[in-house]
């Protein structure tokens, strides 16, 4: 065997080390599932001789153990279906012999076991967890639209319950520390590093006859079966939880999830319920959703935290001090991340009260945090310290990188850059965290160009984990190697983006707001298109977000965009959106959440009461109807939980939409899920086409981490690519589907083309898809 080193010691305790010849991680790969058996029969064969007392497993690798093999589970077509499921049996089937051979087996978790890993460490009598630094435990499959189907649901739900299993960890996807899966009950004692074997091997020693709760007599699954009142009584809520956890977005792996474990609860035989987590993992491994959570989440998130687009020969640099000029709500939270990084912070204003402002917010979030117990008052004494409020220049001279997020006017942000430029040493990185200003323009403004460049963070930046990198035209590669360096010390994901107006993020997001904006000035029921942003998958619907993102700051976009497309002689048809955010702003003063007036109603304390009833009753919203909504809703395959909302929504309070009394012409409900869908991914496309984009893999993470494009999608680019067709989009007369044998195109490009061409023709060609595409 290469990946078990098999290794007993004088009292017959067995310890084996898991440790993959070929990659620096292990994973349920073919070297383990090929070697497996064989460690199974010789453990067997060592325990039936006498010769071995107990087991250890442990890992020879920094982590215990990396989880499923993503490479190969990316390429997991239907056909596959019958082999995977022979895979994983066969997989299971070790796991479990290693669970009933009759002497006590320990997990000795040295580094991080997450996915398969903790699944391996289910399957022993007792975990055993190091105090290393950032282990993490947990089973994050979810996240992945999997489910963990190595005996993780089945034996999560038998140790900690059906309930708090599936709240807590399964349909989460929940990291823990060490400390928090010990208080969970994921794992059963923490031991300094290098105790760890010795801790295993007591217990052993100690407990002679171990074995697992469920193969002991009398065995009942912790809050009973779903058979149980008790439980029976909550059952129904499971299904609007894990709704309400994904909000109505389709994404099978959450429903698949509490299936495995309502399913399997209900069978003694643990066997049986194994099988049934099989079935569901394989039908999850094989689809779509997966595939796209994979690319993204895995593959596209490791190329732009692994410096994808970062230029190759350029040395890394480390940053001590930044320079944070302008401490109002960006720059004060940036100046927080900075100095959480370790570095020392200038945070620099126009007056000391501002500059002092702009340190409190770090004040209270440290406060938070020490009362939450998640630092300590010397950390945070040490944290705040190195943050210098400041109203001069001349402070920023020992400075080797200057951010500058002072209000967003060219004019203003050329005269600040003089100042800076003038202040600093040689070889500062200048960035600036505008959030449109071409930064080609506002490097004009500077002596040193090449070493100008945008570094747009997003709100609140505490929280938002994406940088948004932003090459200008003369950016040099050293500078934009740096500014990935910088980003990288602050434990931020980065894109990397070529300069153009709104850059990707910010000119993308606008497709989706606006697209919910033309459906109100086209006379849509605002409920029901709250209901379909909802649907689609969108983490905030979108006239709910327009009001936190402000109809002020969209109006002056808007403008600037129109003067823009105007002066390059372009016609612009808006949709009817600029006479509603007029009308908005004008006629009703309803700018948004801040002024506690948009879209929706606040009350006092700033929470969402309800749609503003004007909308119907001045905007004159819900005279369209929509069709079919109902029918549309349930045959599209999505929740009935989230149909139930969507239909409530819809009914809500005019009364539109849902029914079959609608004329023959007005638009399905999916066509309202999908149109902010298509708008933000043609538009990407667009950005690819102007190379404002390089890679996919900005695009994808771009746009979900950046700006809430859905998750199960794997981005906007991802979205385009492996397109799948709901069911709900009823293809044109007389056509008949590829995947029915039909020729009409329904997945990937060729059935995103198709159906763009369908949305062009009902809702006007700014659905056209483009050359790129059909080529
Ligand atoms: P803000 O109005 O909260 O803060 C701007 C700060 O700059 C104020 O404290 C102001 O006193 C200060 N300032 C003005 N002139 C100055 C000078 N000469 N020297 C030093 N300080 C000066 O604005 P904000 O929301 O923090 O935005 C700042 C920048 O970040 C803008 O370019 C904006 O487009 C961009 N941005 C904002 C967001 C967001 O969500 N608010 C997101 C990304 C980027």
């Amino acid at each position: 065997m290469s990946m078990f080193k098999w290794d007993q010691d004088g009292d017959g305790i067995v310890t084996i080390t898991m440790d993959d010849p070929n990659q620096p991680v292990n994973t349920m790969n073919d070297t383990f599932q090929g070697e497996l058996p064989e460690l199974v029969e010789k453990l067997q064969g060592a325990v039936e001789s006498g010769e071995a007392k107990g087991v250890v497993i442990t890992s020879a690798k920094k982590t215990f153990f990396a989880g499923g093999d993503i490479k190969s589970m990316i390429k997991s077509t239907p056909e596959d279906a019958e082999a995977i499921t022979k895979q994983i049996n066969g997989m299971k089937a070790g796991l479990r012999a290693i669970e009933t051979l009759g002497v006590p087996v320990v997990a000795a978790i040295n580094g991080a076991a997450l996915g398969g890993g903790l699944e391996i460490a289910l399957a022993t009598h007792h975990r055993i967890a190091s105090d290393a630094k950032g282990l993490k435990v947990g089973l994050p499959e979810v996240t992945l639209g999997l489910l963990p189907g190595g005996g993780g649901v089945t034996r999560v739900v038998r140790m900690l319950g059906i309930q708090d299993a599936l709240m807590k960890v399964l349909t989460t996807g929940r990291q823990f520390r060490a400390e928090d899966a010990l208080k969970t009950g994921l794992i059963d004692e923490v031991a300094p590093a290098d105790q760890l074997i010795d801790a295993a091997k007591k217990w052993i020693k100690e407990n002679p006859e171990a074995s697992q709760p469920w193969d002991q007599k009398g065995f009942k699954i912790p809050g009973g079966t779903p058979t149980n009142p008790q439980l029976a009584q909550f059952l129904p809520s499971f299904p609007a939880n894990v709704t309400k956890q994904i909000k109505g977005a389709p994404m099978p792996a959450p429903k698949a999830i509490l299936k495995a474990a309502v399913e399997g609860a209900q069978l003694k035989n643990i066997e049986e319920a194994l099988a049934v987590e099989t079935r569901y993992f394989v039908e999850l491994v094989t689809g779509t959703t997966s595939k796209n959570m994979m690319q993204a989440f895995f593959f596209d998130l490791q190329y732009c935290n692994g410096g994808g687009s970062r230029p190759k020969d350029v040395e890394k640099k480390q940053f001590k001090k930044l320079g944070m000029v302008g401490a109002g709500m960006m720059g004060a939270a940036i100046a927080y991340v900075a100095a959480k990084a370790g570095m020392e912070v200038v945070l620099k204003d126009i007056k000391m009260e501002a500059a002092e402002k702009g340190k409190s917010y770090s004040e209270g979030l440290e406060a938070k945090a020490l009362k939450r117990g998640k630092t300590t008052e010397e950390k945070s004494k040490a944290l705040l310290d190195r943050i210098k409020p400041s109203v001069d220049y001349s402070d920023l001279s020992d400075c080797d990188i200057v951010i500058e997020a002072v209000f967003e006017n060219t004019e203003l942000k050329h005269k600040v850059w003089a100042e800076i430029e003038a202040a600093v040493p040689e070889d500062c990185v200048l960035g600036s965290n505008t959030s449109t200003l071409p930064i080609t323009e506002l490097a004009t403004g500077v002596k040193r160009p090449k070493d100008f460049i945008g570094i747009h963070f997003f709100s609140p930046v505490d929280k938002m984990p994406l940088v948004e990198i932003i090459k200008g035209e003369e950016t040099s590669d050293e500078t934009l190697a740096a500014a990935l360096d910088f980003t990288g010390q602050i434990r931020k994901t980065p894109i990397v983006v070529n300069d153009s107006r709104g850059f990707y993020t910010s000119r993308v997001i606008g497709f989706f707001l606006n697209e919910a904006m033309r459906m109100l000035a086209e006379g849509i029921d605002p409920a029901v298109i709250e209901a379909a942003g909802r649907q689609a998958g969108y983490p905030a619907p979108p006239l709910q977000l327009q009001d936190e993102l402000n109809l002020k700051l969209a109006r002056k976009i808007g403008s600037e965009t129109r003067a823009a497309q105007e002066a390059a002689g372009l016609t612009v048809d808006d949709g009817g959106v600029t006479e509603i955010v007029d009308k908005m702003l004008d006629v009703y003063d309803r700018p948004g959440k801040l002024e506690g007036k948009g879209f929706y109603e606040y009350n006092e304390e700033g929470r969402r009461t309800g749609l503003w009833r004007g909308l119907w009753d001045e905007l004159g919203a819900g005279k369209v109807k929509v069709a079919d909504g109902e029918s549309t809703v349930a045959g599209s395959g999505l929740d009935s939980a989230a149909a139930g909302a969507a239909q409530k929504a819809a009914a809500d309070p005019s009364g539109v939409a849902a029914g079959s009394n609608v004329p023959a012409d007005a638009p399905a409900f999916i066509d309202l899920v999908e149109r902010p869908l298509f708008a933000e991914a043609l538009e990407t496309q667009k950005c690819i086409d102007e190379g404002v984009l390089t890679s996919d893999a900005d695009a994808n993470i771009g746009s979900i981490m950046g700006i809430g494009f859905p998750a199960w999608t794997g981005g906007t680019r991802q979205y385009i690519k492996n397109y799948d067709r709901p069911a709900a989009a009823t293809l044109p007369e007389g056509k008949v589907a590829d995947r029915d044998g039909g020729d009409y195109p329904t997945r990937g490009v060729a059935g995103f083309v198709a159906r763009a061409e369908e949305l062009a023709a009902k809702y006007g060609e700014r659905f056209t898809p483009l050359e790129s595409l059909k080529k």
